[in-house]
């Protein structure tokens, strides 16, 4: 994967010559402004400093008060357009402003743009640990139950151990089940008509069974699930569609479980709630985050990601520190690496084995030869 071209944003003075615009930008980001009875109007740019000491007249006043409405709008591009600053990402800005004066507020702004701190604009919004003001966070996508495409009992065909099965639900519930030893229970399930029977008895026969001697460990049915959501990824273009659509946000499996959902029900959502404070796992919606990245050719960057994670949620005092959320994701990577892992161990020991057994046909037909 080759990451975004790191092309910078830059400020350039608008000019105006006999009322003609006479050199070119991408954007406008200055005051409104008129020429010849408004043959040549520029409407008032929501990039415009509302601090400016004079309005449209960058002459009129001193540096020392320039500089202060470049503080000013600093900090009002940090609380108001912060989640939509990559808009401007490699874009040419156009401002009045004398660019060999101090205090252009195009400035301000093109070096906040060239200093996003990830080659990706989406990839801003999603994790800037210890950043999260509430309009930084856009609103996550919450998802529950069957009429959502996100949601595991959603109508979609999937295979598992080529056989199909109806929905996500039914076929998760079948390979729990058989791993649980329990056949019968298995085919019982994936017979239902409806996920939630499915679902339900799943979650009966794993309460009943002794968990730390039976069944799948919770990375194992971390890697089944993933194993899975790739399948119906690859079927279901509703399926894509929703997960692209929520691509620069959370999202959220609003149930009251607190491994798969989000540990608060749909019906009981806060919308003001900070999606990170959330008290469940929510790995759902990692995992279908997870292959979102993965079909974006963005794995580097999620790698990336997983990293600065790491740090933050082992910074103690940190405001990530043992944030649910972030671990969540981190769970997942891990059990996703730790399968990937024994695959190749076990590619490897057959390697080995292989070269062993040559070795030994070798010798053997050595032995022959010399007898
Ligand atoms: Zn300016």
């Amino acid at each position: 994967m080759s990451s975004v071209s790191p092309k910078k944003c830059q400020v350039v003075q608008v000019c105006v010559q006999d009322n003609k615009l006479v050199n070119d930008f991408d954007v406008y980001i200055d005051h409104e402004a008129t020429f010849a009875g408004a043959q040549l109007f520029f409407q008032k740019s929501r990039w415009a400093n509302p601090y400016d000491p004079l309005v449209g007249g960058q002459e009129a006043a001193s540096v020392e008060e320039m500089e202060k409405a470049c503080e000013l709008y600093k900090t009002h591009l940090l609380e108001t357009k912060r989640h939509v600053l990559h808009e401007l990402r490699g874009r040419k800005l156009g401002c009045f402003c004398d660019p060999s004066r101090r205090g252009c507020h195009g400035q301000v702004l093109a070096k906040m743009v060239n200093e996003l701190p990830f080659q990706d604009l989406r990839a801003n919004v999603l994790f800037m640990p210890g950043q999260r003001q509430a309009d930084y966070c856009i609103q996550p996508t919450y998802f529950k139950g069957r009429r959502s495409p996100l949601s595991n009992f959603y109508p979609s065909t999937v295979e598992y151990q080529e056989e199909s099965f109806k929905t996500v639900a039914h076929a998760f519930a079948y390979a729990i089940l058989q791993h649980l030893g329990l056949p019968d229970t298995a085919q019982w399930a994936k017979d239902r008509l409806d996920a939630y029977s499915a679902h339900k008895v799943m979650v009966t026969m794993t309460e009943l069974a002794d968990n730390k001697t039976e069944g799948l460990s919770s990375p194992q049915q971390i890697v089944l699930m993933k194993q899975l959501l790739d399948d119906k990824w690859n079927r279901y273009a509703i399926f894509q569609e929703a997960a692209e659509l929520a691509d620069d946000q959370h999202v959220v499996h609003a149930i009251g479980s607190r491994y798969w959902g989000a540990g608060v029900d749909l019906a009981e959502v806060d919308p003001k709630q900070d999606p990170f404070e959330l008290p469940g796992r929510n790995l759902l919606g990692w995992i279908i985050k997870y292959i979102t990245f993965e079909r974006r050719h963005w794995k580097t960057l999620w790698n990336y990601h997983v990293t600065e994670l790491q740090k933050a949620v082992s910074t103690p005092g940190g405001p990530w520190e043992g944030n649910a959320y972030a671990q969540g994701m981190l769970i997942v990577d891990k059990a996703l690496q730790g399968a990937a892992e024994k695959k190749q161990k076990k590619k490897q020991n057959k390697k080995k084995k292989n070269k062993w057994q040559q070795h030994q046909e070798q010798q053997e037909a050595g032995w022959g030869e010399m007898i």
